[in-house]
């Protein structure tokens, strides 16, 4: 009789300690992940081995390596690709996007972290930083070890992502990038290094905030039009616009641009020296293709520094845009979509110095 109402009590408590546990559970914020490839998902043949492949682990692997992000957040995940990041392209850019647009308008989720390679983050996030309509947390991260690397960086960085997704004080800050300790604005972060841990830096418009083994420290909101505030939508588009980039160098003549054009480009964008300059003879060869319609706009090379308007070239009487504070690649981005809305100089002029 003693050992049934010993047996009994015991039972009672597992059963609250299971519906104490499962109701903590249900209060934790609900992320879903979606992971693309990248080397967070890469595999080499030994731990201490330059060489390896991206997009090797799934989703549900990259997952189980890190249960301790669990305790942050409830969490599952979608595997939308498993490429390395020098292949990201359109079709994935567009499944990515509307899938983060049918999620975030759901009431049972409340952030989104997706997995990616750190070659071309920087774009990726850009454009998710101007087409999901949410402003709810959306946190790319990344890593530059392979999961089998000695010292591998990704099961922190993701776990750091996830505790950023779960916060509240990061909604509304526009999409965001966690690697290595930092949380920039994807407005602002550029691949700074081929190969070191610490390869992002945010080196004209400044980081968002730090995130050390999950505790967020938030110093600002995001730079440029975003998210809600944007004016760029999906609806209905199929493709985007091809857009060149160019880098200027000494010596350049206006082959590649005349190529870009005859490629079918209609938007190019100078990686110019300095403040967007270029030779006489590129100028002269983007001044006739301005003229003929294709929207033209003058980059830098430069890793941080704002490309002004009519500083030595003279932007007005050549019908050329300036890129204000963005990159090349991040100007071919916002001019990708710009396209899809304008061809007036004036107009997307105004986005570059919105966005
Ligand atoms: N090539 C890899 C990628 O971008 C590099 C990385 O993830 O660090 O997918």
């Amino acid at each position: 009789m003693k050992r049934t109402i010993r047996a009994l009590g015991l039972g009672l408590v597992l059963v609250f300690l299971a519906a104490f546990s499962a109701s903590m559970a249900a209060d934790l914020p609900k992320i879903v992940v979606l992971a693309t490839g990248g080397t967070i998902a890469g595999a080499a043949a030994s731990d201490v081995q330059a060489g390896y492949a991206s997009g090797q682990v799934g989703v549900d692997q990259l997952l189980a390596a890190v249960p301790q992000a669990k305790k942050l957040a409830l969490l599952r995940g979608e595997q939308v690709s498993n490429i390395g990041s020098q292949d990201m392209n359109d079709e994935v850019w567009l499944k990515l996007a509307r899938r983060i647009n049918e999620l975030t308008a759901r009431s049972d989720v409340d952030g989104i972290v997706i997995t990616h390679g750190t070659d071309t983050i920087e774009e990726t996030g850009y454009f998710l930083n101007l087409v999901v309509k949410s402003k709810k947390p959306v946190v790319l991260t990344a890593s530059m070890r392979p999961s089998t690397a000695l010292s591998a960086d990704g099961p922190l960085n993701f776990y750091n992502a996830v505790a950023v997704a779960a916060n509240k004080e990061a909604a509304g800050r526009g999409v965001l990038v966690v690697v290595n300790d930092w949380i920039h604005g994807a407005s602002s972060l550029t691949k700074a290094s081929t190969t070191a841990v610490q390869t992002f830096l945010s080196p004209l418009r400044g980081l968002i905030g730090t995130v050390a083994y999950g505790e967020a420290e938030f110093y600002r909101g995001p730079v440029g039009r975003n998210t809600t505030e944007s004016e760029f939508f999906l609806d209905g588009v199929t493709g985007l616009p091809r857009v060149d980039i160019i880098m200027a160098h000494e010596n350049m003549d206006g082959k590649l641009i005349d190529a870009a054009v005859a490629a079918g480009a209609k938007g190019i964008v100078i990686a110019g020296v300095g403040n967007g300059n270029m030779t006489k003879e590129a100028l002269d060869a983007l001044a006739a293709q301005a003229k003929k319609g294709i929207i033209c706009v003058r980059s830098s090379r430069v890793v941080t520094g704002l490309v002004g308007r009519n500083v030595e070239v003279d932007d007005d009487k050549l019908g050329l845009v300036a890129s204000a504070g963005l990159n090349p690649q991040k100007s071919r981005v916002l001019l990708r979509l710009a396209l899809l809305k304008s061809r007036t100089l004036a107009d997307i002029q105004r986005i570059f110095e919105e966005y």
